[in-house]
């Protein structure tokens, strides 16, 4: 790589302040543009989808519990180790694993998303809420109830279901349904099948049993 040294400036120059005028040219051109700048928090930005904010722990419409299955694949994959996940396995149930404590530390998460990423059953999310600063450090270790409401929360201020939520933000487009563990096969939805997504399985059930 070739280094670029900045030219000598010359007498003229120095005695008419080019570099000032250039200076001043560009504070009065930028008076004229729009502010990229926000006043918040009277201005509230317009967060895009795929932002990794608040935690929330998805509700199972049908059980009014978590959707976890306690694989432990979000504690082991997160970089902070800032998920502990406590259970038991019920012999009756056929040795099936239930959740007694699920925790994160939000204090220690870096949000990279691995733990919503790697989830196979779209148990974890990160939603787009990024405003849940607290004075206590308690407040923000969050646990199952919390998260679980999170969840509730977001459902019902944004208006959003799991679909709407996990196709766009957990599903590449053109990714084969294939691909994707069973848990994470959701429908999906007219709005985003119109932006090239491949078309789930359960998605084309839907539609056929519409027509019928
Ligand atoms: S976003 Fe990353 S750091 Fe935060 S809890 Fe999930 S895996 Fe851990
Ligand atoms: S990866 Fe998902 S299902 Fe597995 S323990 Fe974590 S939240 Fe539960």
């Amino acid at each position: 790589m070739q280094i670029q040294y900045k030219k000598k400036r010359n007498l003229l120059q120095n005695l008419l302040l080019v570099e000032l005028v250039q200076g001043m040219w560009l504070t009065l051109r930028r008076l004229f543009t729009k502010p990229i700048t926000l006043q918040y928090p009277h201005e509230q930005p317009n967060v895009r989808r795929g932002f990794r904010g608040q935690h929330a722990l998805v509700r199972d419409p049908h059980s009014g519990t978590t959707r976890c299955i306690g694989c432990m694949k979000c504690a082991m994959v997160c970089p902070s180790r800032c998920i502990r996940i406590r259970i038991h396995k019920e012999p009756e149930h056929g040795n099936r694993r239930f959740i007694d404590e699920y925790n994160i530390d939000v204090l220690r998460c870096v949000y990279c998303g691995y733990c919503a990423e790697v989830c196979p059953v779209n148990a974890i999310i990160l939603t787009e809420v990024f405003a849940y600063s607290a004075f206590d450090r308690k407040t923000l270790a969050y646990d199952m109830p919390k998260l679980l409401d999170n969840w509730d929360d977001y459902l019902s201020e944004q208006g959003e279901h799991l679909e709407s939520y996990a196709n766009p933000t957990w599903r590449p487009r053109g990714l084969p349904e294939g691909t994707l563990p069973v848990g994470k096969r959701l429908p999906v939805s007219d709005e985003w099948k119109g932006e090239g997504q491949v078309v789930g399985r359960l998605w084309r059930q839907s539609v056929q049993g519409q027509n019928r």
